[in-house]
């Protein structure tokens, strides 16, 4: 197959200035986009590193040796990130997602979580602190991770299969590692609810028509009676680089029918704002939703967009505000930062970048009027 050479325009480089608002907090203490959508959650990518290769997201053939990574003085301190973090649950944000590239590969991420774990919402509640990780180092950091204050884990498994595990993420790593990590998080209790149910531990595998779709039936059977939750991702045209085509996104329509081949499935009502994953539980015995057994989740931003209610900003690794995963465009956040700007500064920032926020690309997509004329930022510098 001839080699694949996709010119990857360097979005790192371009930083918009944030807008400025005159009033950061309206009264009702929710602050709304131009779509009436209030900000919730917060994406922060801690690294642009990782050391799985997978196709849809970071392809080898881009992402090698001579890509050029950020310089660590480029990327954003804990302290840093703690204070914009302080800063965005002023503005609202009650859920943060720690993710990458691979968040795991950043040295000590355990003190970052730490520092988070101490943010406190305006009515003193905890946050729900969480993250994405593709497991490969779970096993030894799920200890350090739960004592730091980590809530839920989301864990990344594209099948069972080691040699289909490889044709997705395209580096060597057994499936079993991965596996053994979800093990540790369950025996350190992240993600377990007050019932002993590990609701909050989370398994996501993406479905790329063709290569992994043969892993839906499996990974459904093992995880089924785990009271897990196990969620299947449409494959998306995130960034510039995975050659992404339709014909090889799997509607979650089929992925549906394929699991009900493994079980009865109910659907579910959604469990908070924004959700992205469209809820089905097991049914038990009596035809009833059993927790025990777990549940399903479908995230289909190709055929059933969920703009509508998207409440998620996200934070590039060194510091810029992005609005959507499709973004084509980042506003600088560290340059105010490393300026001396003050807090106040900073939330008039973020809440004017915020309030003029119109994004909704998975909704342009299915509407054929997706925006194409500028380069999208990777998926794997501002996090999935
Ligand atoms: S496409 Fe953008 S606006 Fe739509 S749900 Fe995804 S991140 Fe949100």
């Amino acid at each position: 197959m001839a080699e694949r050479v996709i010119p990857l325009v360097d979005q790192r480089l371009d930083a918009r200035q944030p807008f400025f608002s005159q009033q950061p907090m309206p009264p009702s203490g929710l602050l709304s986009d131009a779509r009436g959508r209030t900000l919730h959650d917060l994406r922060i990518s801690v690294t642009d590193r990782c050391n799985f290769r997978c196709s849809y997201c970071m392809p080898k053939e881009i992402f090698n040796s001579h890509h050029p990574y950020l310089p660590h003085g480029d990327l954003l301190t804990f302290e840093e990130i703690t204070r914009l973090a302080r800063l965005f649950v002023h503005l609202g944000v009650r859920k943060i997602r720690l993710t990458g590239g691979e968040p795991l590969l950043r040295k000590n991420l355990e003190i970052l979580v730490e520092q988070l774990a101490q943010i406190r919402s305006p009515d003193g509640g905890p946050l729900d602190l969480t993250l994405t990780t593709n497991g490969s180092l779970l096993q030894r950091k799920a200890r350090a991770l739960k004592d730091a204050g980590l809530k839920r884990v989301t864990i990344s498994l594209d099948g069972l299969d080691d040699a289909v595990f490889k044709r997705m993420n395209d580096v060597d790593f057994p499936v079993t590692d991965v596996l053994d990590g979800i093990e540790a998080a369950l025996a350190v209790g992240l993600g377990v609810d007050d019932h002993g149910h590990p609701s909050g531990l989370k398994v996501n595998m993406v479905v790329k028509r063709g290569t992994n779709d043969n892993q839906i039936a499996p990974m459904a059977r093992h995880f089924r009676g785990s009271g897990m939750a196990l969620r299947f991702i449409e494959y998306m045209d995130v960034g510039n680089t995975n050659g992404w085509r339709m014909a090889e996104v799997m509607p979650s329509a089929q992925v549906l029918d394929t699991l009900r081949q493994v079980g009865p499935l109910i659907q579910l009502s959604a469990q908070q704002p924004g959700e992205t994953a469209q809820r089905w539980g097991w049914a038990g015995a009596d035809g009833q939703h059993d927790p025990a057994l777990g549940e399903i989740g479908l995230i289909s931003s190709v055929t059933e967009a969920f703009c509508g209610d998207c409440n998620r900003a996200r934070l590039s690794t060194e510091g810029k505000l992005y609005l959507c995963l499709f973004a084509h465009q980042g506003y600088d956040l560290r340059a105010m930062l490393r300026d001396g700007s003050s807090d106040e500064r900073l939330l008039s920032a973020v809440a004017g970048t915020w309030t003029q926020r119109d994004d909704r690309y998975s909704e342009m997509r299915a509407q054929g009027v997706a925006p194409s004329e500028f380069p999208r930022v990777e998926m794997s510098y501002i996090g999935g």
